[in-house]
């Protein structure tokens, strides 16, 4: 199946089994809001708990902080956002549509690599297994007359972006001959910045009313707080402070369903160090949180580094973790080390010291920060599309089944009385009673098992218990393997035991 019917796919599953619903649904919605329904709440919280214990719990110099979302709007011009925070933004007249400037030259430069990974695919279809692959990309004609216009592009690209050349960044769209894909014509308006924060008004209106921002971040609360959690927690550098949060950003390009949202949520955490050490301990971090995702188990592949081309001012090192998206290789996490610039700045615009006094070296200084920033909803996005699976089991039937990592699934055990009679309700009530204070699990009466099992499959919970006629003899049950689909007996007594290890954080958390 084409990777754009499998997308359509996710996000329609999505919205039938109680995941995500587009906001304000019965008002046709809101242009890239989206709303987590039951099912969807709980794996979002899941992901949210699994970040924060390896954070919070795995590391005795890392605390946690939950600021407002309202903070001063000096803090916004001290932080750049006021004046920076903005995206190149381009029209085509004849579509009326709008895009980002940045983001067209980006993919352009994406089917230059498609085009060369073509010519290397199907050359090594030709050779077999004498192909020698670093050698075609070095020598094959079409390769090198491909990568040229690539990496002239790039050099062209980045300059452009490096200088905010908005001028240059059009022409590039216009030479390349980038089209419109909803009007196919190259009928581009010029391109303008336009700032991603919204603001709203505090106070009365009437005088004296405060333009304030929401913020495009969770960051800079933590920033403005460093001292306080410093001096509170008597914390020694290095130490970091993680926080989960919403952010908004009035994107101009608000595509791919909860990719980019206006509305999101995201965790972070800033590591603060002695200024000298920043690339050490970022090459740590870089390290440490692709283990993070790849602990999930999807697969190496799923992931790889984008370091950047284009780095901010104030930063001395850039990557982003990347993932195998339905609809490629897009940035889930972003790894920055920003030097002194937000503290020295908050620190300039507030009048107020916020060094920190060493006691080990017996000086005073702006530490340096580390930042790990991960998007809550793009983390979701990314389980969702590896574990969404249609599979076509023996005899013909078919079943879609999530196969999310255990820990992470909304529901960890169903409990099914194979019929409405007997006692058997009852039996499965007793079970739900138990376990519901280790996991969440959920009594399923309805339908026949086959159904049944086929709902769990689809909103990924790992196991089902069916109570039948036997169990009320001998306090046994079948427990169903969501994946293996296998069943096996087992003393009811002895669930919890054989479950919970799976199923909880923990089993994670151990594997970091
Ligand atoms: P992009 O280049 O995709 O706009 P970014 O580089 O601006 O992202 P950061 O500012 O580094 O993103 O934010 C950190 C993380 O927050 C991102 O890696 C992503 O997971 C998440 N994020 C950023 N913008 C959005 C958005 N509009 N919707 C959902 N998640 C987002």
């Amino acid at each position: 199946m084409a990777q754009e019917d499998v997308f359509k796919k996710l996000v329609s599953h999505c919205k039938e089994y109680g995941f995500v619903f587009p906001s304000s649904d019965i008002y046709d919605g809101l242009g890239a809001v989206y709303d987590y329904g039951q099912m969807g709440v709980e794996l979002k919280n899941n992901i949210k708990r699994y970040w924060w214990d390896s954070m919070v719990m795995l590391h005795e110099n890392i605390v946690g902080l939950d600021s407002a979302i309202f903070m001063h709007p000096t803090i916004w011009k001290a932080s750049g956002h006021v004046d920076a925070f903005n995206d190149p933004l381009i029209d085509n007249k004849d579509s009326k549509k709008r895009y980002r400037a940045d983001v067209l030259i980006e993919e352009q430069l994406a089917k230059y690599d498609d085009k060369i990974n073509k010519e290397v695919g199907k050359a090594a279809k030709r050779f077999g297994d004498t192909f020698d692959e670093a050698q075609y990309r070095a020598t094959s004609p079409r390769v090198l007359e491909h990568q040229a216009k690539r990496d002239a592009l790039h050099d062209r690209f980045v300059k452009a972006l490096n200088e905010t050349n908005l001028e240059e960044l059009r022409q590039i769209i216009v030479d390349e001959e980038i089209v419109c894909p909803i009007s196919g014509t190259k009928n581009w308006t010029e391109v303008r910045q336009f700032n991603l924060m919204f603001s709203t008004e505090m106070g009365s209106t009437a005088d004296g009313a405060m333009k304030i921002y929401l913020r495009p971040e969770t960051a800079q609360g933590i920033f403005v707080n460093y001292l306080n959690v410093q001096k509170t927690g008597r914390m020694k550098i290095p130490f970091g402070i993680a926080q989960i949060g919403k952010a908004f950003r009035n994107e101009i390009v608000a595509r791919q369903f909860i990719f980019r949202m206006r509305e999101f949520e995201q965790m972070e955490m800033q590591f603060f160090v002695r200024p000298g050490t920043e690339l050490e301990w970022f090459a740590k971090w870089k390290a440490l949180r692709l283990k993070w995702h790849q602990a999930l188990g999807f697969g190496a592949d799923h992931y790889r580094y984008h370091d950047h081309d284009k780095l901010a001012h104030y930063a001395n090192a850039a990557t982003d973790i990347e993932f195998l998206m339905p609809f490629g290789f897009k940035e889930v996490e972003g790894i920055h080390s920003r030097t002194d610039f937000d503290l020295s700045q908050h620190e300039k615009f507030s009048g107020k010291s916020i060094k920190y006094f060493d006691p080990e070296l017996n000086e005073s200084y702006t530490p340096y920060v580390i930042e790990t920033s991960i998007g809550v909803d793009r983390m979701f996005l990314s389980v969702m599309s590896a574990s969404y699976k249609e599979e076509t089991l023996e005899g013909g039937e078919t079943r879609v089944v999530l196969r999310l990592p255990a820990p992470l699934a909304p529901v960890k055990l169903a409990v099914m009385p194979l019929v409405k009679k007997d006692g058997l309700p009852e039996k499965a009530r007793e079970i739900v009673d138990d376990l519901k204070f280790h996991f969440y699990c959920q009594y399923d009466e309805k339908d026949s098992i086959g159904k049944r099992y086929r709902r769990q499959d689809a909103i990924g919970t790992p196991y089902c218990v069916t109570v039948d006629h036997q169990s009320t003899e001998d306090n046994t049950v079948t427990l169903r393997d969501r994946d293996t689909m296998r069943q096996e007996r087992v003393p009811i007594g002895e669930l919890n035991a054989i479950i919970g290890h799976r199923v909880n954080i923990t089993s994670l958390l151990k594997t970091l």
